[in-house]
C-alpha cells in the first residue's frame, strides 16, 4: 500500500493539466511572435530561405548528403512525381581523427571523396562520362547544366544561414572540433572539395533536418496541399513551419524568392520558455538540468526528448529506492533482504549511474500490458540488475515511466497546437475542412506507444482547436527528411537559380 501511495505521489508531479496546456500554448504563440521580430529571443525563429513546399508532383534525380554525428550519408533520390520516390544510399562512419582535424579541408575532402565513391558505385554511367573521361574539367561550371546533380546538404550543427545554400558554422557540437571551420560557409567548403575532384555536383541547399521532414511530408501527403509543420521528436526536439513573410519582421540578409509570400521558419523550439514561466518543473527536472553541460538552456527539450526522458525516469526511480517508507527494488544491504527469494538491486546497476537509463525502456514499460508484466520484469533484470523484480515494483516503475511519457506528449502538443493556430487555417473559410498536415520523425514518436494519441488528447483540449479542429490535424510519420526532404529542398533551390 505504501508503495502505491508513494508512487502516486511521484506520478502526480508529472501532471500537466488542460488548463496548463492552454497557458503554455498562449506563451508559445507570444514567444513565436517575439522571435519573428528580433534576434536573441527564446525561440530563435531562424529564416531558412525556403519559400515553397512540394505538392507531390515533383520529378527528377537529386542527391542528398547528411553530416549529423557519427556517420556521413550519401544518397540519390529519384522523385517519381506521384508522391513516391526511390532512394539509394551509402553510409560511412566519420573517422574519429577527422572530427578533430587541423583544417576544415581535411574533413570536407573526405566527404567529397565519399560522394565520388557513391557516384562511381551507383551512377556509373554519369561517372564514366563526366568524371573519368573528362578529368581536367572544372566542375560544375564546365558541365552542361543538365548533367550537374543538385544536392541538398543536411548539416546538423548550429549555423547562421544567409541564403538557401549559404551558412556559416557558429560552433561544433557532438564531439567535432575543427576551429578552422568555425565562421566559414559550410556549403562553400564542401563545394570547393567537390570541385577539386571534378564531380558534376552542386551544393544547392543547406538543410536543417526539421525542414527536410516538412518537405518530405509535403511531398508524400495525400491531398497535395502541403504540410504546415515538420517536427522531430528523437534525441532532441525541434520544428520548422510555414510562415507568412508579412509576419517576419526581422531583416533577412540573403536573397530569396518572395512570390509565394511564405517562408519556412526553423523555430529551434527546444529552448522554448527557458525562463520557466509555463513549463512544469519537478525536483527531477531540476536535478537533471544541473547535470547537463548547458543548465538553464533547452528547458523544453529537456522535458520532451529521448536524450533526457530516461534520465528523468532514473532520477525519480532512484528517489523511490531511497524512500524509507517503501520497499522498492530493495537494496541488497537491507536487513530483511534475502537475495535468493526477494527482489534486490545490484550496486552495479546502471540505475546508479548518471544517464544510465536509455529512454527506450519506457516503450517496453508502456507496451507490456500482460497480467504479470513479464517482459518488463525480464528487462529490469537483464539491463538494470534488479534481481527477481516483484510485480508491484515493475508496476510502480511502469506508472512513473508512463507519467513522464504522457507529460512529454502533452508538452509536444503545445508546440503543435501553437503552430496550427498561428497558421490561421482552422478559422479561415478558404481552408474550410481541409486537413492540416504535420510531418513528424524520431524514435519517440515512432516507437513510444500512444505518443501521438496522447498528443491528440491534449490538442482537443486547446481553445481554438477542440474536437473539430483536432479531427482536421493529420499527424503523419515523414521519415528520411535528410534524404528525400533534402533532395526536395535542392529541387526548390534549383528553381530559384
Ligand atoms: P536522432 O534524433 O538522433 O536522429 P532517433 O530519432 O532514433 O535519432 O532518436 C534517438 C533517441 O530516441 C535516443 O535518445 C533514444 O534513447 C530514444 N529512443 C530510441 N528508441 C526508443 C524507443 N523505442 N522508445 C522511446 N525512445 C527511444
Amino acid at each position: 500500500m505504501a508503495l502505491q501511495a508513494e508512487t502516486q505521489a511521484i506520478v502526480t508531479q508529472f501532471d500537466f493539466s488542460d488548463e496548463n496546456v492552454n497557458k503554455a500554448v498562449r506563451e508559445f504563440l507570444r514567444q513565436m511572435d517575439e522571435g519573428l521580430e528580433k534576434d536573441g529571443t527564446s525561440l530563435s525563429q531562424i529564416p531558412t530561405y525556403v519559400t515553397a513546399v512540394p505538392n507531390g508532383t515533383e520529378q527528377g534525380l537529386y542527391m542528398a548528403v547528411d553530416l549529423g554525428g557519427t556517420n556521413f550519408r550519401v544518397c540519390s533520390i529519384k522523385l517519381n512525381g506521384d508522391g513516391t520516390f526511390n532512394l539509394t544510399a551509402n553510409k560511412v562512419p566519420i573517422p574519429k581523427e577527422l572530427m578533430v582535424a587541423k583544417t576544415a579541408s581535411e574533413l570536407f575532402a573526405f566527404l567529397a571523396l565519399q560522394i565520388r565513391n557513391f557516384l562511381e558505385e551507383h551512377h556509373g554511367d554519369q561517372f564514366e562520362q563526366h568524371v573519368r573521361r573528362r578529368p581536367t574539367m572544372t566542375a560544375p561550371e564546365g558541365y552542361k547544366d543538365e548533367h550537374v546533380f543538385r544536392m541538398g546538404f543536411t548539416f546538423s550543427f548550429p549555423v547562421q544561414q544567409s541564403g538557401i545554400n549559404k551558412g556559416t558554422l557558429i560552433r561544433w557540437t557532438k564531439g567535432f572540433d575543427i576551429p578552422d571551420a568555425v565562421g566559414k560557409d559550410v556549403c562553400a567548403l564542401l563545394q570547393e572539395e567537390i570541385d577539386k575532384l571534378h564531380l558534376p555536383v552542386k551544393v544547392a541547399a543547406l538543410v536543417n533536418d526539421t525542414v527536410g521532414t516538412l518537405m518530405a511530408r509535403s511531398y508524400s501527403s495525400p491531398g497535395k496541399q502541403g504540410a504546415v509543420l515538420g517536427a522531430i521528436f528523437g534525441t532532441g526536439t525541434n520544428g520548422a513551419y510555414v510562415e507568412k513573410l508579412s509576419k517576419l519582421k526581422k531583416p533577412l540578409s540573403g536573397d530569396y524568392d518572395n512570390s509565394t509570400g511564405e517562408m519556412v521558419i526553423n523555430t529551434e523550439w527546444g529552448s522554448f520558455d527557458n525562463q520557466l514561466n509555463v513549463l512544469p518543473t519537478t525536483p527531477w527536472d531540476i536535478a537533471l538540468d544541473k547535470q547537463t553541460p548547458n543548465p538553464g538552456l533547452q528547458m523544453y527539450e529537456k522535458r520532451i526528448s529521448g536524450m533526457f526522458l530516461g534520465e528523468i525516469l532514473r532520477l525519480a526511480t532512484l528517489d523511490l529506492i531511497k524512500n524509507p517508507k517503501v520497499s522498492f527494488f530493495k537494496d541488497e544491504n537491507s536487513a530483511s533482504n534475502d537475495w535468493r527469494t526477494t527482489t534486490y538491486i545490484d550496486k552495479s546497476s546502471s540505475l546508479y549511474q548518471e544517464w544510465g537509463l536509455d529512454t527506450s525502456i519506457m516503450s517496453v514499460a508502456a507496451i507490456d500490458e500482460s497480467p504479470t508484466l513479464s517482459a518488463l520484469r525480464q528487462l529490469l533484470e537483464s539491463t538494470l540488475q534488479v534481481h527477481m523484480p516483484a510485480y508491484e515494483d515493475a508496476l510502480a516503475f511502469k506508472k512513473i515511466a508512463a507519467a513522464i511519457g504522457r507529460r512529454a506528449a502533452r508538452l509536444s502538443a503545445v508546440a503543435i497546437a501553437a503552430i496550427v493556430l498561428q497558421t490561421g487555417k482552422l478559422s479561415d473559410p478558404a481552408h474550410d475542412n481541409e486537413p492540416i498536415d504535420i510531418g513528424v520523425d524520431g524514435s519517440l514518436v515512432e516507437h513510444y506507444p500512444y505518443f501521438t494519441d496522447m498528443i491528440y488528447e491534449a490538442l482537443r483540449a486547446v481553445d481554438g482547436i477542440g474536437e473539430q479542429g483536432a479531427k482536421r490535424i493529420r499527424i503523419g510519420i515523414a521519415s528520411d527528411g535528410s534524404g528525400v526532404g533534402a533532395a526536395l529542398i535542392a529541387l526548390v533551390a534549383a528553381g530559384m537559380e
